[in-house]
This record gives structure tokens, sequence and C-alpha cells, in this order.
């Protein structure tokens, strides 16, 4: 069904997908081209709600621009982002459709899907396991609807990619009525980031995903470490939510659920406290004092600091236990997969980790290893395009050869986030033409 109101989407145009992540007080955007794979514009609107909220935009090949956004609301950046996007294409905008990143989907699903009531009401109803993300992703969609009514719009769920964990994975050992009654169980996140590298590892080692043992290392801010069995998540790190797993940032990961309610009784902390100090002041800031960047760390450890070190010796110790416990799950190792900004970017850590999983076959190529830190440290709006070249000579492989293989792989979770947004919306276009018409 076409509307005048509608930018132009023939499913056989190249055209583009608007790529948003809203937060409750910023959406971080992007138009991206699913074919290429480019970036064509990227940005974000910060401080939404306040007086000063404002746009940063950043077009291929240009430096950021910043400007004011006096009606600092959600709207009020896809109306302004639109706009920019109607200047940069004279000839008209191929819109295929907006896609959304939406955080929690709980049970209800396992892909992405086309945005209509049912599926917002969906999402509102599993906005308890995510109440700080849930009601801003769908705040990004309301923007979309009210600037372009007609435009066809996708949800990308974080949690989608594990819904494939068999029970035995996601279930905890806890009271029956916890799960039954109030959704405990593990959920797992960063389903994006694990499905494009997987992929996309499977193009670089020439094998079909469908018969892959993969562990693929998100680290970031946030990090999670999955098992990828034939192609699907099989086991993962992240749970209820994402403070669970490997030491973040500033998330501690995996505690004894014992200190709470041990930490609680000492300081009298009450459990917003406790939230909060698991959250933010924990992970490689806590345990370093020195930093939640991994750089910072990093530096710091390597002239001497004695704090900064054990927070990397921590980092590298809990992330291989975990890599060596998802194999578990695979019964086999083909590839480790490192990404995000640390898997991509320290090679101190990748290559740490690998000293400790070489019982599982794994074996550092340092100079290959060494190799990959030659590029400049990625822009939001070019990280994927710019991690290209990164490795392109090997392949992305930094282990000897062997049978299992250690790979870095740039991850782009926008771009998977197009390509889905793409697909769904030319299917939609097909069918509601009708057979006559095809
Ligand atoms: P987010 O999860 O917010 O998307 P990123 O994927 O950009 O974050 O990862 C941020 C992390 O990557 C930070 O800890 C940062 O220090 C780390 N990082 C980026 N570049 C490097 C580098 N060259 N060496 C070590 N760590 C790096």
């Amino acid at each position: 069904m076409s509307s005048p109101g509608r930018p132009s989407a023939h499913p056989d145009s190249d055209g583009s997908v608007l790529v948003l992540n809203s937060g409750s007080s910023s959406v971080k955007f992007a138009l991206v081209e699913p074919k290429s794979g480019s970036h064509l514009l990227a940005g974000v609107g910060e401080r939404l709600g306040s007086p000063k909220a404002l746009l940063r935009v950043r077009r291929l090949g240009s430096d950021a621009v910043d400007e004011w956004l006096p009606e600092g609301t959600h709207q009020a950046v896809v109306a302004r982002v639109l706009g920019h996007l109607r200047t940069a294409d004279r000839d008209g905008l191929r819109l295929l459709g907006a896609g959304h990143r939406v955080v929690h989907g709980g049970e209800r699903f396992a892909a992405s899907v086309l945005v209509d009531d049912e599926v917002i009401s969906a999402v509102r109803s599993v906005s308890h396991l995510a109440p700080l993300h849930n009601p801003a992703n769908l705040a990004g969609i309301e923007a979309v609807s009210a600037v372009l009514p007609d435009l066809h719009q996708v949800a990308v769920f974080d949690t989608a990619f594990h819904q494939t964990m068999p029970p035995f994975a996601f279930r905890y050992a806890v009271p029956e009525a916890w799960y039954t009654e109030h959704a405990v169980r593990r959920y797992g996140f960063h389903g994006t980031s694990h499905r494009f590298v997987s992929e996309r590892a499977a193009a670089l080692l020439g094998r079909p995903v469908s018969d892959l043992r993969l562990v693929t290392a998100h680290l970031g801010n946030g990090c999670s470490a999955t098992a990828v069995r034939d192609g699907v998540s099989v086991d993962t790190t992240m749970g209820l939510t994402p403070l669970d797993g490997l030491v973040m940032g500033t998330r501690s990961g995996e505690v004894d659920p014992g200190m709470l309610a041990y930490i609680a009784g000492r300081t009298g902390m009450d459990l917003d406290e406790l939230t909060r100090a698991l959250n933010t002041e924990s992970g490689l800031r806590g345990l370093s004092g020195v930093s939640n960047d991994m750089r910072t760390v990093t530096t710091a450890a390597a002239r001497g600091n004695e704090r900064a070190r054990l927070a990397l010796e921590v980092f590298v110790h809990r992330l291989s236990k975990a890599i060596a416990g998802l194999v578990v799950g695979l019964e086999r190792l083909d590839a480790l997969v490192f990404t995000g900004g640390i898997g991509e970017n320290s090679a101190v850590v990748r290559s740490m980790v690998l000293g400790r999983l070489g019982f599982l076959g794994l074996a550092e190529s340092s100079a290959r290893n060494t190799a990959m830190d030659v590029r400049a440290t990625p822009t939001p709006a070019a990280h994927g395009t710019a991690n290209a070249r990164h490795g392109q000579d090997t392949a992305g492989r930094i282990s000897v050869s062997g049978p299992v293989v250690a790979l870095v792989v740039p991850t782009d979770e926008e771009l998977l986030i197009a390509r889905d947004t793409a697909r769904i919306c030319e299917n939609r276009i097909r069918q509601t033409r009708g057979p006559a018409a095809a």
C-alpha cells in the first residue's frame, strides 16, 4: 500500500533505513544503506527534556555539527533529522523504513517485527523488565509515527537472538513462581551484535554459520559473551538484566546474591542504592579507582598502578572463565570472536584471554594480534565502516594456524537493524501490492 505521504519505498530501489536507538534523554540515529552498509548520516540528540537539548549531526565524510534543539523532544529529533535527509537528497527521500533498537522483547519476540498497535502494546507489556529502556524505545517509535505516519517501522530486539536458548540454560534455580508469575529467567542482551558478528565470522571463515560453533565476546562499556551453535544462541552471560555475567565498565557482572543482604546489613543501604552501586560504581571503575574506560585502565596498569592491574586481571579472568564455560553448550569450539570497543581495539586484553585458553586449542599470533591496533579509535559515525578495513589481510584472524580460530570482527548493530528493517518492509510492500502487481 503506497500513500502520498510516504517517502518513496520502492522495493527494488537502493533505499536507506533510518535507524534509531532511543533513550530517555537521548536519541542516537543513523541513516544506513542496507546494501552497501554505508552510514550516510549519523548523530545523536542529547539532553532531551532540558532547555540545553542539542542535536549533533555528522554526514559521511564531514565533521560533526551541533545544533540547538529548543523543543528538546524525541519528535523534534526525528523531524530535524528528516529535514537533514531531505536537504541531503534533492532527488527525494528513498526511505525504506525506520528500524528501532528495542531493548526487551521478553519471551514474546524471537525475531524483528513490523511495528503495529499490537506490537506496541506487547512491548509496553514487558516494560517492567526494562523500565528505563522500553518506554524510551516506544517514545522513538511514537515520534516517527507523529512525523511520518505512513512510514513502516520495525522493532529489533536486544533479547530476540537469545530466545533459542534451551530451558536448562535460561532458567534460574529459584522458586518456580518467580518464573511463571514474574518472568524471572535469563534473557540475554546485545543479541544484535552477537548475531551480526557470528554471521560475519562465518563469512570470514568461508563456512556456513549453520555449521559453526562460536563464542562471541562483545566487549564494550557493557560486556557479554554468547555461545552460538549452528547460527543460534544457546547460552549467554547476561541474565534477567544486563547486570549479570562479565565485569564491565561500571557494572559488577555476576556477584554472590547474598552480598546484597550482607552489605545492606553493614551499611544500611537500601535496594535502590545497592542497585545503583552495582550498576554505576562497580566493574573496572570500582576495582581500579581510575576509570571505567579500558584504555585508561590498561595505560595505568602498564605504568605500575596496582589497582588498575588487578582490575585488568579480574576482567580477563572472568571473561576467560565465561568463554570456557560457554563451550559446554557447544561441545566443540571452532572460533572465538572478539568485538565491541575493547574486543576490537585492545590487543592486551585479547592476548591475556588467549593466553589463558590454550587448553581449548587457541593460540595467539602475536604479530597478527598487535597488527590489529594500527587504526584510530572509531567514532560513532565511523564505527563499522572504518573498522571494515581493519585486519583485512588476515580476514580478522589473530591466532596461529590450527583447528580453533580467534577472530576480531567489528560489530555494526545499526547495519543489522537496517538490514532487518529493509527486508521486513520490502516483504510487507510486496504482500500489500498483491500477486497481480508482482
Ligand atoms: P559501547 O558499549 O558504549 O558501544 P564501545 O563498544 O565503544 O562502547 O566500547 C567502549 C570501550 O572500548 C571502553 O572501555 C574503551 O576504553 C574501549 N576501547 C576503545 N578503544 C580502545 C583501545 N584502543 N584500547 C583499549 N580499549 C579501548
